[in-house]
């Protein structure tokens, strides 16, 4: 019998070798203290059940499951079907582990919540639910995600957040983190760091991995409700591996449902070109975890690479790490140029929009489809929905239109100006 679950349930921060909570003394007395009182809810139906009814009221779950029944014609395999969790408030599953910690961090009294966010989505649903609950928030960002992403920026300011430009180092998602772990030295006790995946030191990958398992778990009832059986294939996107997590937890003792792993492959295969940690599966140390992380041959974090922000990053899951080398979990990869040709597809047949990110998985199932046979069901996660991409899709799929457009906004301010 297989007891994935259990160990998860069981472990005090490995798995397998990866995981820990490397971190200096200081930081680790803030993670144990989380770490003591994640235990401690997880065995208190009272914290679960107020957890459901936030999903419910705040968010809107259970998320639709939504059979695709054109692009199944089209493609002539599998039976293919959407967990749609683009229709969570603020758009995406992050929603689940920002609310699972908010919840935590109000039971420990901490009242000041900060996080770093690269394209800016998990610093929004963060600054969402700060709003909501009233905790103070504070953001770090990369100078150069601060430029970019300042819509971003400008929603979470009026949801008040104070967001902080991170001016050292790349400027990127990397120095916020540090910027963070940094602040959290000098706020030892009343603050939550809201990381905003299944990755970090422990408690992290598996507090947040609890937070997401509802995405499998409606996923279950959903398919015997739907199709009369569990399905056959899971597949899901994975940059640090939330959503992956939260859709494949439920299943990891159903030996006969095949779980796999799409990352980001980017416009090549050289380093630099894509995120695919696990076609290198080099090991290593980082941001406080022991895992899978792209690297170049002196062990310095590599360049990654990808058309998706979202999947953009180095390291990997400790739990998707294990997994996979316990044959669990499968993994592949979707290239940029596979990413943009699904949207050429996904939106016209069936009508969903998804994010970039969820679009690798769309992307996988549009080749593995066709070799199966029509009696296989295969359930693509969601992940988010995707108007936020609005200008990198349309950057990429209608670049003459584009550049117009910006021109038409350039004039148009300047004659104002
Ligand atoms: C952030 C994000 C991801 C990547 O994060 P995971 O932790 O791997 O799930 C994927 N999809 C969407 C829509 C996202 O916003």
């Amino acid at each position: 019998m297989p007891d994935f679950k259990e160990q998860i349930a069981r472990s005090e921060g490995y798995f397998g070798e990866y995981g820990g909570a490397y971190v200096p003394e200081a930081i680790r007395a803030n993670t144990d203290a989380l770490a003591v009182a994640f235990e401690t809810l997880k065995e208190d139906p009272g914290f679960w059940a107020e957890l459901q009814q936030a999903y419910r009221e705040v968010s809107g779950r259970p998320t639709a499951f939504t059979p695709l029944r054109r692009l199944s014609t089209q493609l002539g395999g599998a039976q293919l079907y959407a967990k749609n969790e683009g229709l969570n408030h603020t758009g995406a599953h992050k929603i689940n582990h920002v609310l699972g910690q908010v919840l935590v961090a109000r039971h420990m009294g901490r009242r000041r919540i900060i996080a770093e966010t690269g394209a800016g989505q998990h610093g929004l649903a963060t600054a969402t639910l700060c709003a909501r609950y009233g905790l103070e928030c504070v953001i770090y960002m990369g100078y150069k995600d601060y430029l970019r992403q300042r819509p971003n920026v400008f929603w979470m300011e009026m949801l008040g957040a104070t967001v902080i430009p991170v001016k050292e180092g790349q400027q990127t998602l990397n120095d916020a983190v540090v910027a963070a772990m940094k602040d959290l030295l000098t706020h030892p006790l009343d603050t939550h760091y809201l990381i905003g995946t299944v990755v970090g030191p422990h408690p992290y990958p598996k507090m947040n991995t609890y937070f997401q398992k509802i995405i499998g778990e409606e996923v279950r009832t959903q398919s015997l409700a739907t199709i009369g059986q569990l399905p056959d294939y899971v597949l899901a996107c994975v940059g640090g591996g939330s959503n992956a997590m939260g859709a494949f937890y439920d299943f990891l003792d159903e030996p006969a449902v095949k779980l796999v792993g799409v990352e980001a492959g980017g416009h090549g295969t050289a380093p630099g070109e894509h995120a695919a940690r696990f076609t290198s599966l080099q090991k290593g140390i980082f941001e406080g975890y022991f895992s899978y992380f792209l690297q170049d041959d002196d062990g310095n974090i590599a360049p990654t690479a990808s058309i998706s922000a979202g999947l953009d990053y180095c390291g990997v899951s400790p739990v998707l790490a294990w997994l996979h080398d316990q044959g669990r979990v499968q993994f592949a990869a979707a290239t940029d140029a596979q990413v943009l040709d699904a949207y050429r597809t996904v939106l016209r047949t069936e009508g969903l929009v998804p994010a970039m990110e969820s679009m690798h998985a769309f992307a996988h199932a549009l080749a593995l489809a066709p070799t199966l046979s029509p009696d296989t069901h295969v359930v693509i996660n969601m992940s988010g929905r995707g108007e936020k991409d609005l200008f990198i899709a349309m950057e990429h799929l209608q670049p003459a239109q584009m550049t117009e457009f910006m021109q038409l906004k350039l004039t148009s301010l300047t004659t104002h100006a």
